[in-house]
This record gives C-alpha cells, sequence and structure tokens, in this order.
C-alpha cells in the first residue's frame, strides 16, 4: 500500500495487488500501464512511496459490499471462472466453464476470463470504496488524528471499470467499482454523488446502476454509440422514474479535438453541478479520447484531457467542499499516453507544478516497450479504419501542437458538438440555470434596451410595485441591477431549481450580471426574495431568430397559493416594448420539483397553463426540443402584437422541427 502528499490533502492510492488485473500480452488491457505511470511519477518526483504517513486502509471489497451492485450468482461465477480448471479436467467440466464464462459476458475476444480475475477486481472495487470512504468521512476510509487530516482528494488509477453491468462483465471491466463504492455512499449517508465520465466509451454500467436514483447524477462524455462501443449514451437516455433527469449522456462526434471538448464540457458541467449540489464528485478520466488510442477516434490531445481534470479541481472546490475521488478508465495506448495523462491528473489534484519534459531515465526505460508494441499497434490503427500515421515517443508531458493537425472538417463537426450539447442544456438544465450559465448567445432585439434600463436602473431605483398578500407586503422590482441583487437574500424556499438557496442567489447574481437579460424580483421588506421572473435570449434552438425571449419563473415554496406568481408575471410582463417579441415558455416534467410542490405532474403542468393564460400565452404543440416525449412537458409562448409574419412563421417552423436543428 502506497500513497502520500497529503499536504494537499490529496493521496494517490495504488496496491501492487491490482497489477494483476490484467488479461494478457494480447489485450489492449494491460496492467503495465499502471507500472509505467508509478515509474514516471516517482522518477520526476511527483510522487514518493510512503509507509509512515496518510496510509488508507486499501482492502478487497467484500462480498456483501460486491453485491451493493451485482448479483449473487454473478460474484460466484466470477469467483469460479477464476480458479483454473485441473489439467485432468473433464470435456464436461470444460463445456460447463464455457457456458458460464458465455452466460455472465466472458469472451475470449473481449473480456476473457482469466485465472485470479475475481481477486484483482475485488481489490480495485475495495479501494475505489475505501477512496470515496476517506474522503466522506465513512468508518472504510480510515480514522484521522482531525479532520484537516482527512483526505480531501484521492486518485485511484486501477479504477473506473465502469462498463460492468450487475449481472454480466462487459468491455474489459468485471466488477464496477465506481458504481461499488458509490452504492456504499448512498447506503452509509445521505449524501449525493455527481459521477462524470470522461472516458471515450459511454459510462454504461454506471449508468445503469443508478438510473432510477435521483441521489447520483451520472454525467458521460464519449464517442457516440453511432460508432463506439458499447453503443449506448444517447442524449434521450435521461433516466427512470423519480430518477428522470439524473442522467446525462453528450455522445460527442468522431475527430472532436480539443477546442470542441472543452467547449462541450464547459458549457454543461459548471451549471449541473451547481444545480444538482453533490456532497462529492467521482469523476473517471479514462484516457483513451486521446488522438494516439488505438480504439477511439476523439483525437484530443493532453491540452484537452488536462482541461477536464482542471475543470472538475475548480469545481469540487467551489461547490462540493473539495470532496473529489479521481479514478482511471480505458487508455490503450499504454505507454505513451496512460503515464502522461494520470501524471497530469496527480499533479492537478495534489497541486504540484507540471515539470515541462519526462525524465530522460523513464523515456530510456519504457521507449523500447512502446517499440515492441508499435507494429502491432499499427497492424491494428489500419483494421480500425484509422491512418497509421508515423509517430514518436515523446519527451514532453504535454503534447506538441505540431504533431497533431486540426482537421479539415472541424467546423463542421464542432456544430454538430454545438446542437448536441444545446439538446442537452434543454433537456437537463431548469431554464433559470440554463440562463445563469449562457452557452451560445445570439443578438437580441432588446440587448442594448435592457442594457440601457440596467445602466439607468443603477443610478436610479427599478421599477417597483407593492403587492399585498395574506403573508404580508412584498415589493416588486424589474431590471433589478447586480448591486441590488447583491445586496438581497434568497429565501429558504426559493429551491426548486438550485436546490440550495444560497445557488440560487449565485443563479440571479449570474443572471443580473449579463447585459441582454431581465430579472424581474419580489422581495419581502427585510430583503429577502421570494420570487423571481427571468428574461432572457432565446438559446441555440431558437439561433437567427433574434426576436425570441424565454421567460421562466420560481415562486418560494413558502408563498405559493397567494397569488405572487400571477402578480410578479404580469408585472414583469407589462413593459410595453415586449409586443415586439416572442416569448416562450419552457416546463419539462423532471424539472419541475414535485416534492416540494407535492401535487401530480398534471396537475402542475395544468397550473403553468393557467398562470401563463393570464398573461397571453398560449400552448403550441412542438417537436423541438423534445418536448413530446412525455405528457408532462409544456410549450408556451405569446406573440407580441407588433411580431411581423415573418418572424412568427420562423418560429413556427422551429417549434416543428426546422431541418437546422436535426441532430
Ligand atoms: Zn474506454
Ligand atoms: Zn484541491
Amino acid at each position: 500500500m502506497l500513497n502520500t502528499f497529503p499536504q494537499s490533502g490529496a493521496y494517490l492510492l495504488f496496491d501492487p495487488g491490482e497489477l494483476a488485473y490484467d488479461f494478457g500480452a494480447e489485450h489492449p488491457f494491460q496492467s503495465r500501464r499502471l507500472f509505467a505511470l508509478i515509474d514516471l511519477l516517482e522518477s520526476s518526483r511527483l510522487w514518493q512511496k510512503s509507509d509512515e504517513e496518510g496510509q488508507l486502509p486499501f482492502r478487497a471489497a467484500t462480498t456483501d459490499e460486491l453485491e451493493l451492485i451485482h448479483t449473487p450468482a454473478y460474484i460466484a461465477a466470477v469467483q469460479q471462472l477464476s480458479t483454473p480448471l485441473p489439467d485432468t479436467a473433464s470435456k464436461i467440466e470444460r463445456e460447463e466453464r464455457e457456458r458460464l464464462a458465455t452466460a455472465y459476458g466472458f469472451d475470449e475476444g473481449d473480456t476473457p476470463s482469466v485465472p485470479g480475475l475475481h481477486e484483482a477486481s475485488a481489490q480495485i472495487a475495495g479501494g475505489t470504496l475505501v477512496a470515496l470512504s476517506a474522503v466522506m468521512g465513512l468508518p472504510e476510509g480510515g480514522t484521522y488524528r482531525s479532520e484537516q487530516d482527512r483526505p480531501l482528494h484521492v486518485f485511484h488509477p486501477a479504477g473506473g471499470l465502469h462498463h460492468a453491468w450487475a449481472e454480466r462483465a462487459s468491455g474489459f471491466c468485471v466488477y464496477n467499482d465506481a458504481a461499488i463504492a458509490i452504492a456504499h455512499v448512498l447506503r452509509a449517508s445521505e449524501a449525493k454523488v455527481l459521477y462524470v465520465d470522461f472516458d471515450a466509451h459511454h459510462g454504461d454500467g454506471v449508468q445503469r446502476a443508478f438510473y432510477d436514483d435521483p441521489r447520483v447524477m451520472t454525467v458521460s462524455f464519449h464517442e457516440t454509440g453511432h460508432f463506439l462501443f458499447p453503443g449506448t449514451g444517447d442524449v434521450l437516455e435521461l433516466g427512470q422514474g423519480i430518477g428522470r433527469g439524473y442522467a446525462v449522456n453528450v455522445p460527442l462526434e468522431p475527430f472532436t479535438e480539443d477546442d470542441s471538448f472543452i467547449e462541450a464540457i464547459n458549457a454543461l458541467l459548471p451549471p449541473l453541478v451547481l444545480a444538482f449540489a453533490p456532497d462529492v464528485i467521482v469523476s473517471q478520466h479514462g484516457c483513451d479520447t486521446h488522438a494516439w488510442d488505438p480504439l477511439t477516434h476523439l483525437e484530443l490531445t493532453m491540452r484537452g484531457i488536462q482541461a477536464q481534470m482542471k475543470l472538475v479541481h475548480q469545481l469540487v472546490h467551489t461547490y462540493c467542499h473539495g470532496r473529489w475521488v479521481a479514478l482511471g478508465g480505458g487508455g490503450y495506448d499504454l505507454y505513451r499516453v496512460v503515464p502522461r495523462a494520470w501524471s497530469i491528473l496527480w499533479a492537478e489534484m495534489s497541486e504540484q507544478p507540471l515539470p515541462q519534459c519526462l525524465p530522460e531515465e523513464w523515456v530510456t526505460r519504457w521507449r523500447p516497450a512502446w517499440q515492441a508494441l508499435a507494429e502491432q499497434e499499427q497492424a491494428e490503427q489500419q483494421v480500425l479504419g484509422k491512418a497509421a500515421t508515423p509517430s514518436s515517443f515523446p519527451t514532453t508531458f504535454q503534447d506538441r501542437p505540431e504533431e497533431f493537425p486540426v482537421q479539415a472538417r472541424g467546423w463542421s463537426i464542432s456544430r454538430t458538438n454545438q446542437r448536441t450539447v444545446a439538446l442537452v442544456r434543454q433537456l437537463l438544465l431548469p431554464p433559470p440555470v440554463r440562463q445563469a450559465f449562457p452557452h451560445a448567445r445570439y443578438p437580441s432585439a432588446m440587448a442594448s434596451m435592457i442594457d440601457l434600463l440596467h445602466v439607468r436602473g443603477s443610478a436610479t431605483p427599478s421599477r417597483s410595485k407593492t403587492f399585498e398578500t395574506a403573508k404580508g407586503p412584498l415589493l416588486m422590482r424589474d431590471f433589478c441591477p447586480l448591486s441590488l441583487v447583491e445586496r438581497l437574500k434568497v429565501e429558504s424556499g426559493m429551491c426548486a431549481f438550485a436546490r440550495l438557496p444560497e445557488r440560487e442567489h449565485q443563479l440571479l447574481i449570474n443572471i443580473a450580471k449579463s447585459p441582454d437579460c431581465s430579472l424581474t424580483l419580489a422581495h419581502t421588506p427585510a430583503g429577502e426574495i421570494v420570487g423571481e421572473v427571468t428574461l432572457v435570449p432565446g438559446e441555440e434552438w431558437f439561433k437567427g431568430l433574434v426576436d425570441v425571449y424565454e421567460v421562466a419563473i420560481e415562486v418560494s415554496a413558502h408563498w405559493r397559493g397567494l397569488g405572487v406568481a400571477q402578480a410578479l408575471l404580469a408585472f414583469a410582463l407589462e413593459f410595453e416594448t415586449l409586443e415586439d417579441v416572442i416569448l416562450f415558455a419552457m416546463g419539462l416534467s423532471w424539472h419541475w420539483d414535485m416534492e416540494g410542490l407535492g401535487i401530480p405532474v398534471y396537475r402542475y403542468r395544468e397550473l403553468i397553463s393557467r398562470l401563463f393564460a393570464s398573461q397571453g400565452f398560449v400552448e403550441y404543440p412542438t417537436t423541438e426540443p423534445d418536448i413530446n416525449m412525455e405528457p408532462g412537458n409544456i410549450l408556451l409562448a405569446r406573440i407580441g402584437k407588433r411580431v411581423d409574419q415573418h418572424s412568427v412563421d420562423r418560429f413556427m417552423n422551429r417549434l416543428h422541427g426546422s431541418p437546422n436543428l436535426t441532430r
């Protein structure tokens, strides 16, 4: 058991027993990549063995723990397949063994059953469970002298076996260590977990394990299943039952490259983490996304891979009290990519500057291993349709850009990815969250006018009106400037979209900062915000339509049934200029806080419909953006009196699936 670097709160968890997880020299998944990684970390002095301090109680997962995810029959089968048959085994025994292997997802080509697989897999599952328990303060993570000594970030490079299902092995994965560790946390605490998967392959096993569980949000960025194993991971896989809206899938195009990848993660991860409010993030850093990987086609370089690590690091500190477990995963360029990618991850987690050059001694040791493999890999690349570009062994941690020429079709590929990201945002992010984290916004008709009102609003009070309720008076104000929003507090019942009032405040601040957004608030005389209406330009779906605005409203759970919503909406929309634009409001049933409301979806839909009808909105049938997939969803619009017919026609075309938006 080796780990250290407690001064930054970061621990690296590695046990030599994990090296037994290996499918042999002919298989793409080889544990020699971990040898090369540990050697690189040590020879570059990013990490040293330490037996004295910062020990995590590494151990194998127990059968009870494995059963948190896997069926007893499957575990028994893995155990049996792990024990080699004696040479004296009969033909019948051999056939029975083969039948068992096939029944549980083992096959020679993909995931062969090899001796000792149960032990090695249970070891890896135990490692991730200990890592996550340590970060979450559970007893399995060990005892520490004080909270300051407790690990904040743990990196477990052998983990991340994300394809394993409850009852079968799949895609080189036997036990799903991430799912087991997360299930353990769910059992032992009240915590919510965000799992983010950067592997080139869809994180199907982890998604399946929590598909109906709203306490786990799974987010997977992967190469589209149209071209790659396991074929799943479509945007419309959203979760089921009360877990609907908690599975997020971002299928990216082959040849996505760094810039488009970075754009996608930045457009989605920060708003998802803010809105879901997880207690901890578990991230899987499969580096088979790299351009040199022989199995995949996303064509990233270390720049894109490092961006994902930096973003998660920033998010855990901003939103999760720093609690972070990072795992390895795929990575089939064993010597040129895996050791560098995961060293970069470790340097990020432990806040150490990344050296520029790889240590010469390390290059001398591992270049021959790569050379020996190179011939075989080139043959594999040709089989998989990849051009076998001549390349060399790297001498720096980062990639040299000149070795990765940009694809000619880059623009159209990133355009397709942008549409995918836009659809994910529409489906998974409630409107105010989307509005507070703008992605691709386009020129808006009212921008200059709203901007002007904001500026004026900061000098003189914005328009205001008092509204009397049975609970006391409320002050309504429109075009609220940033200075006002910062001064006010958010009342505790405002948590339908961001789930924590202080996060809701952050959303409102972000919206108030945007020059082309309008924010109308209702607050108590004591300065507590109990209602909000936001008005922002339509995003990607309405690209090219400068006069389309999205309206969203929220009223505190403690101030409902008092007529606040209707009064606030009327106040926000009575502005004369709005006759020049089309307003729309969208409700997707899985965004609605049904628990907080305590009423069925159809009833809520009716309430929304009636509320907006009071301000002249009409319900429209639409195929975009996939509103019609669920009867609880709704799209309402109000077309201003002075909007010309051409704009109306274009808007209607969008609602009925313009070819422009076809994915
Ligand atoms: Zn993979
Ligand atoms: Zn940190």
